[in-house]
């Protein structure tokens, strides 16, 4: 007995240094200004204007390779898997790896507010859902141990529904996709098995359900980032447009897991998203959560804070 209470104690100590970075804290900014991580494969990258030509060289990429993808920005492999995504009949609008609803034709700006799950009276917010039976067991385990690494940190706790009207529905569809917070009823919330079950997705996508944007589609993101647009595929330019984000007191985060990379939608190989001023700091090379992502949770749902 006493055991476990040793245990549960410093669990709670452990999660609390690594998981609640001093809230209100007004360093935030200071030390990721302080301590910017830089690109180190852009060491040799030159002015814009230069450079490889159109098709990089013809290089043929099957299937990719573990290793490969836990190095690769969450945008690459967002890219990657909805290349055909959103187009069976009983899909809805995708656009880049957001879902929109069909009545409204576009993706509206999801305020704090009307779009998050509820809080319960205990101070936790439970976010119902069911799972598709054709996930296996592995696959399941990455599922759940996202999930958990979300609650470890914050006051959300994913669920599994019993007779809740709002949850997510997690299903293997034709790419990875979420709609942008609480939608009302069940919503899907895609991860396909073959291409969408990693740890850094399935963060990424549960941030979409629990009401979070993309990073550079921040209202302030012009003083952080350059968008490049003579680089994005054609058509493709909807997934830059700024929103009026609620960005709830936190500074511009270049390591979210929210953040796309800087080859994001690329049509010729070159840049996309260029930080500024240092064009070489790291962008979009999160592999969880980042410590701004977590407060931004808390202050979103109030964690810690009763109702
Ligand atoms: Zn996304």
């Amino acid at each position: 007995m006493s055991r476990l209470l040793v245990f549960t104690f410093a669990f709670m100590v452990l999660c609390a240094v690594h998981c609640y970075p001093s809230e209100g804290s007004s360093d935030i900014s200071a030390e990721q200004e302080d301590n910017p991580i830089y690109d180190k494969s852009l060491k040799d990258e030159e002015e814009d204007g230069e450079e490889d030509e159109e098709g990089g060289g013809g290089e043929e990429e099957e299937e990719e390779g573990e290793e490969e993808a836990e190095e690769s920005d969450v945008s690459t492999l967002l890219e990657k898997a909805n290349k055909n995504v959103g187009q069976a009949l009983d899909e809805p609008t995708v656009i880049g790896d957001i879902a929109v609803p069909t009545d409204l034709g576009n993706a509206e700006p999801c305020t704090a507010h009307r779009c998050r799950w509820r809080k319960s009276k205990n101070g936790k917010v439970y976010v119902p859902y069911v799972i598709s039976k054709r996930y296996t067991r592995r696959e399941r385990c990455i599922i759940k141990h996202g999930m958990r690494a979300i609650a470890h940190c914050t006051c959300i706790r994913f669920r599994r529904r019993r007779r809740q009207r709002d949850f997510l529905k997690i299903q293997s569809r034709s790419g990875c996709y979420s709609f942008v917070g609480r939608r009302g009823g069940g919503q899907v919330l895609s991860l396909n098995r073959h291409r969408c079950v990693r740890h850094k997705i399935v963060q990424h996508q549960l941030l979409h359900a629990l009401g979070f944007y993309h990073e550079q589609q921040r209202s302030d993101r012009d003083r952080h980032v350059c968008i490049l647009y003579k680089n994005i595929i054609p058509g493709r330019a909807k997934n830059f447009r700024k929103i009026i984000t609620n960005n709830l007191g936190t500074p511009y985060d270049y390591n979210s897991i929210m953040h796309y990379g800087r080859y994001a939608f690329s049509k010729n190989g070159k840049p996309t998203i260029v930080p500024i001023p240092n064009r070489y700091v790291a962008i979009g090379k999160a592999k969880k959560l980042s410590r701004i992502d977590i407060i931004r949770i808390n202050r979103l749902y109030g964690c810690g804070r009763s109702e």
